[in-house]
């Protein structure tokens, strides 16, 4: 592979030439973005719709919009969003739907009665939930305190402060923060929504439970704050317009085998799995929007610093799916925790690998699946284990054992998220993790956005990626 001097690159990169052959093709552009999720589809569109830049986005999957996961009934062409349920109303969220000419509404609620079960025994749990008003009372409270913190994480860890200022809650064990501040009756809003993602959130550093959820979603819980879903009721409309819109520019079914990087530019080499077509792609700059963990870094040629920093991150596994087996009772929610949480223990929660929930979503008796994994469990590992509690569930009594029913599940879909809620020890934190990795922004021609930059909340992705467009763009006249 050769690097090109940055003068000729500026000269090919404006007029993105191609030059093709069955198997093999060279791009010119100015910015290549690896990963066609929230932030690497919003980053793409700003890039070369708004400030004309010539790109090339590479997709691993065939569609462009990584968590989001919308399965549409073949029969009653009904959508079920079993992925991203909303859009938090933050930033220029909504004028990005509106260049899509993409109507919005709001997520449809389906009313659930929870059974609340020890999936390890299958035994029903008396779990006490707080009167509906102490719970949000103290919703309130969280908000007043977490609310001033929100800044120094979101939308990115730029204004994170030096260890000497860091808020000294943000590195309590969540367990501990909410006790000090009296807060458990808020736990049964924050555990079930997104603070799941992280296992056993009551364990876990305060400041990246709050990354889970942490202000906006608190707000949105009392009302402060907006979120909506596009009208249609199938959240991939949004990704799918994208793709349209960037057509030829995204290279699907892709992926890095490859890479050169320095101040002059970036050279990858690009395997499409489908077709076996390999691209050679020059570009002025490199965008990468995917976790940056070992195995999605190998192809890209980490320095010491960029590995020692990016490998101090630990990661849960997150898998969602929707089942249909008749033996789950259509209404019901089947939620795990563990049987000492009765009656009100609740910071009391399961340790990853788990089952989080089994949740009726309407339609066929759809029932969507939420697993939290810890680092080693892979997309065979989540089906076995839901299995497992299937099976578990049933032997205890949980379900209706239908007569038609089989032992075995019916996945009607499965996702693999894999990686996510990126979290540093507290050790790292004080040792200003959060300063070494801001610094590794525009290095070697790159630039990183996506969870473990920003946070897991798509509005706040796309915010944080204009953050850093201006960074991208100098120069690149
Ligand atoms: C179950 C679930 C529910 C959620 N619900 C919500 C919600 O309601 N609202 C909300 O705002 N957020 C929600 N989130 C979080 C949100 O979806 C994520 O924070 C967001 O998708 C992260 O964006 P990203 O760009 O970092 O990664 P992703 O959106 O995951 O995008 C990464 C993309 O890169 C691709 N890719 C990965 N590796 C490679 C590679 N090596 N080469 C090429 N391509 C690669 C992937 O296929 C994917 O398309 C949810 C997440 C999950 C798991």
């Amino acid at each position: 592979m050769i690097l090109l001097p940055t003068s000729i690159l500026s000269l090919v990169a404006s007029a993105s030439l191609v030059s093709a052959s069955s198997r093999h093709e060279t791009l010119y552009k100015d910015v290549v973005i690896v990963g066609g999720g929230a932030s690497g589809a919003y980053a793409a569109v700003r890039l070369r719709d708004d400030y004309g830049k010539s790109i090339a986005l590479i997709e691993k999957q065939d569609i462009l919009g990584g968590m989001v996961d919308s399965y549409v009934d073949p029969d009653t062409k009904i959508p079920y969003d079993f992925g991203v349920k909303s859009f938090i109303d933050a930033g220029n969220a909504k004028g990005f739907f509106d260049r899509f000419n993409i109507p919005l509404g709001n997520a449809s609620v389906v009313t659930v009665t929870t059974d609340y079960i020890d999936f390890t025994t299958g035994q029903v749990v008396q779990y006490d939930l707080p009167p509906f008003e102490d719970q949000m009372a103290a919703m309130a409270k969280f908000l007043a305190i977490v609310e001033p913190w929100e800044t120094l994480m979101q939308p990115g860890y730029d204004h994170f402060p030096l260890p000497s200022a860091i808020p000294a809650d943000l590195l309590l064990p969540y367990g501990e923060f909410i006790t000090k501040h009296g807060l458990e009756a808020a736990i049964p809003l924050i555990y079930p929504t997104t603070g799941l993602g992280l296992g056993n959130m009551a364990r876990e550093t305060t400041m990246f439970v709050l990354q889970a959820f942490g202000a906006s979603m608190a707000r949105a819980f009392v009302g402060k704050q907006a979120q909506f879903v596009p009208a249609s009721g199938r959240n991939q409309d949004l990704y799918d317009a994208i793709a349209a819109d960037l057509a030829d520019d995204v290279l699907y079914s892709s992926t890095v085998l490859a890479s050169r990087r320095s101040k002059a530019g970036v050279s990858l080499t690009v395997r499409n799995h489908r077709t076996g077509q390999i691209s050679q792609i020059h570009a002025r700059r490199l965008l990468l929007a995917i976790e940056p963990t070992a195995d999605n870094m190998a192809p890209f040629d980490l320095d010491r610093n960029e590995r020692s920093t990016l490998g101090k991150f630990t990661y849960t596994n997150e898998y969602t799916g929707l089942v249909n087996n008749p033996d789950f009772v259509s209404g019901m929610s089947y939620f795990n925790v563990p049987a000492s949480a009765a009656p009100d223990n609740y910071l009391v929660l399961p340790d990853p690998s788990f089952t989080a929930r089994i949740d009726y979503i309407g339609g066929d008796n759809l029932f969507r699946v939420t697993v939290v994994g810890d680092e080693s469990l892979d997309a065979n590992g989540a089906k076995k284990l839901v299995q497992k509690d299937f099976a578990t569930l049933l032997k205890a009594g949980r379900l209706q054992a239908a007569t038609n029913g089989s032992r075995a599940l019916n996945w009607v879909d499965f996702s693999a998220h894999g990686p996510m809620h990126a979290r540093v020890s507290v050790k790292d934190v004080r040792d200003g993790f959060f300063q070494k990795l801001t610094a590794l922004q525009g290095g070697r021609s790159t630039w990183w956005t996506g969870g473990a930059f920003s946070v897991n909340f798509q509005t706040t992705l796309w915010e944080y990626d204009e953050l850093i467009l201006p960074g991208i763009l100098k120069g690149l006249d």
